[in-house]
């Protein structure tokens, strides 16, 4: 109680104007339905679109080279907490990255620094969320993004 909130259309909107640029230049398509805009989860806009910006840069990246590149995300409600899934149709997670990807500085990357993902992990945990990560059934890599409903249910 007390604490910041967003609406989720206020959150896409966000990120659409943080990475509207890269999703263009990449010719990427990025899917994320209207269809929750009106809910509100508990945490700020700029912590919340720091998290989906990396999450979706990484996605990215992960399709690099990839001649038709999409982010699917996938919102939905569970007892007072919202489930925002952002999934890529890259390579997916090996085991040996799932054991790691948390952890600051953990990189695949040449150039990577490997921050993104554990200072995203720890906003998830500072608003009582989770993020985690696991390899699609149909290909690809979701990072579940798991927050408390801000706005009262009905
Ligand atoms: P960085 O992007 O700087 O490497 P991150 O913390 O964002 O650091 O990610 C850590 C590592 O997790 C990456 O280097 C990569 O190996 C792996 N990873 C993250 N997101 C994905 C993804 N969508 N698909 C495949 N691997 C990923
Ligand atoms: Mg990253």
């Amino acid at each position: 109680a007390g604490g910041a909130q967003t609406r989720l259309e206020q959150l896409r909107r966000g990120v659409m104007v943080l990475m509207g640029g890269e999703l263009e230049k990449r010719q990427a398509v990025l899917h994320w339905p209207t269809t929750h805009d009106a809910l509100a989860v508990t945490g700020d806009p700029g912590r919340l679109e720091q998290v989906l910006v990396n999450l979706i840069g990484n996605a990215l990246q992960a399709m690099a080279g990839e001649p038709e590149p999409r982010i699917d995300i996938n919102v939905s409600t569970s007892a007072g907490r919202v489930i925002i899934a952002v999934r890529d149709h890259g390579p997916g997670l090996s085991e040996q990255v799932l054991a790691h990807i948390f952890e600051p500085f953990f990189t695949t990357k040449s150039t990577g620094l490997g921050l993104g993902l554990s200072i995203s992990h720890r906003i998830a945990e500072s608003l009582d969320g989770e993020l985690t990560a696991a390899n699609h059934p149909q290909g690809g890599a979701v990072f579940t993004l798991v927050l408390n409903r801000a706005d009262k249910e009905p």
